[in-house]
């Protein structure tokens, strides 16, 4: 995946001097081994470092503003293995800017029956010490994910893995840079928002670029270039004979190369991580840009279509929780229904810009004529993607703060579609077609998504906590009545949470 970095979690323990250096080593050795036993487990993407065992007010100050200022730093696990006043760790936790998780674990798995004592109770106290640690955590309103049980639990693990997905694409949108090729598509109110806001809410800039940028960099690729990657083209794609070398249609094909050619000169360039396009401005391109994105995607950008750029965002976080994960994650958009009397389902699809990650088998390239847009065909990847738990997301944008949906879905199998043109998915929706579409359009969710089979609604979830923001889960569980209560009761906690911050 391009621009994917590496980065570290610092992993943390919290003690006090009471306990004499004597057992504080062995709190420091304790500590050090559940830090090894994570970086060692494969369930968790990301390294866990044995940071430090802290007992001071100033001790953990300082850790809390190394940890700001270490790039290589995407978050801390915390974890009392005694008891640590909490009124220590206000002035650190104040200052602190990275998302941290609470590791509510024991270093003893099973209790010694016939031989505890109590020197065992005060090296096993994290019963009571994390107890006194949630409480600040809660009285400082603190946003954190807490996860319970015994740190050699693959289920604990589990938990720990889904958040440290989050973490890497929070840090991965610190500093991130969005292309926005011209601006929205006229009159649309989903796709537009407040870039300053997001700026400051996500870290991730979205500037716009004049579409005649884009048309340079694409007429500077070379005939030599865009034959080269036309040949990749038929190396890994079904190539419909028309496009072919020596088909009566290869212009276009060698076209679409040049437009993805230029692409990647322009985001490369720009290190950006995702970009938008519109099909309402596309002065200086022959083609509305299809198979550039397609193949952009798949690479990592994020992509949003009309001038979507938290959609392209979203997409590009998502491919960031979901990397080393099996099934991909695309752009995609709620097009059409099918709505016989059982088994509602939803087609998902784009004009274009399916990203093949998602795709079931090897994608075949064709041409097709553009409905709406006024330009030439364009070339584009179509295929199929495969049955299975799938999820859609959308963030939007309510003015004075930002809302992240989430609706759970099973992909499923459908008859051939020989006449349509264009990537698609088919799914079920959670916890059924008519509840999930309601909660849906009653919370304001856009017709763009990220889609994608790889990641769950708890690194999204996890995500939003990271973010601060709300987070709508519509899937198994979720009533109308309930979730109507949940979208009043958050309007009103958001609003005074935020105050003039947002
Ligand atoms: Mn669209």
């Amino acid at each position: 995946m391009i621009n994917l970095a590496a980065p570290e979690i610092w992993f943390v323990c919290g003690s006090q001097h009471l306990y004499g250096p004597g057992p504080l080593q062995r709190v420091a050795a304790d500590a050090r081994d559940i830090a090894g036993a994570l970086a060692d487990s494969p369930k968790l993407p990301l390294k866990t470092i044995s940071k430090a065992l802290l007992t001071t007010p100033d001790e953990i100050a300082t850790l809390c503003m190394e940890a700001n200022s270490d790039e290589n730093c995407a978050g801390l696990i915390l974890w009392m293995h005694t008891f640590s006043p909490s009124k220590m760790w206000i002035r650190g936790l104040n200052a602190l800017r990275k998302p941290f998780l609470h590791l509510h674990t024991q270093f003893n798995r099973d209790l010694p029956w016939a031989t505890i004592d109590m020197d065992f109770m005060n090296l096993n106290q994290s019963a009571h010490g994390d107890r006194e640690a949630g409480f600040i955590h809660s009285r400082m309103r603190l946003s954190r994910k807490v996860v319970v049980g015994h740190w050699s639990d693959p289920e604990v693990q589990d938990r720990i893995g889904a958040w440290m997905r989050a973490a890497r694409a929070w840090r991965d949108w610190q500093g991130a840079r969005f292309c926005r090729f011209g601006d929205n598509m006229r009159q649309v109110a989903v796709t537009e928002g407040d870039k300053v806001a997001a700026e400051m809410k996500f870290g991730f800039a979205t500037n716009g670029f004049g579409v005649g940028e884009l048309a340079t960099a694409v007429g500077a690729v070379s005939d030599a270039e865009a034959k080269a990657l036309a040949g990749e083209y038929e190396e890994r794609y079904d190539v419909a004979p028309e496009l072919r070398k020596g088909g009566e249609r290869h212009e276009s094909l060698l076209y679409g190369a040049r437009l993805e050619l230029g692409l990647r000169v322009f985001l490369h360039g720009g290190g950006f991580k995702g970009f938008t396009t519109t099909f309402e401005d596309l002065h200086g391109l022959r083609q509305l840009p299809g198979l550039g994105p397609q193949r952009l995607m798949a690479d990592g950008y994020g992509f949003g279509a009309e001038g979507d750029w938290k959609t392209a965002a979203l997409v590009r976080a998502m491919k960031v929780m979901g990397d080393g994960l099996p099934g991909g994650t695309s752009f995609m958009e709620d097009y059409t229904y099918h709505l016989p009397p059982d088994g509602h389902l939803v087609l998902g699809a784009h004009m274009l810009e399916i990203c093949p990650s998602v795709a079931t088998a090897k994608p075949s390239l064709e041409i097709h004529r553009l409905t709406i847009g006024g330009k030439e065909d364009p070339v584009r990847l179509v295929f199929n993607t495969p049955p299975g738990p799938a999820l859609n997301a959308s963030l939007i944008d309510l003015g004075a703060r930002f809302r992240l949906l989430v609706n759970e879905v099973t992909a499923v199998a459908h008859p051939a579609l020989p006449k349509l043109p264009v990537a698609r998915a088919v799914w079920e929706c959670k916890p059924d077609f008519k509840t999930a579409c309601a909660a849906w359009i009653l919370a304001g969710g856009a017709h763009h998504t990220g889609f994608s089979y790889s990641v769950t609604a708890e690194m999204l979830e996890d995500f939003a906590t990271i973010a601060d923001i709300e987070l709508v889960r519509i899937g198994d569980g979720v009533t109308l009545s309930s979730l109507k209560q949940d979208l009043r009761a958050n309007d009103v906690y958001y609003y005074l949470a935020q105050g003039f911050r947002a």
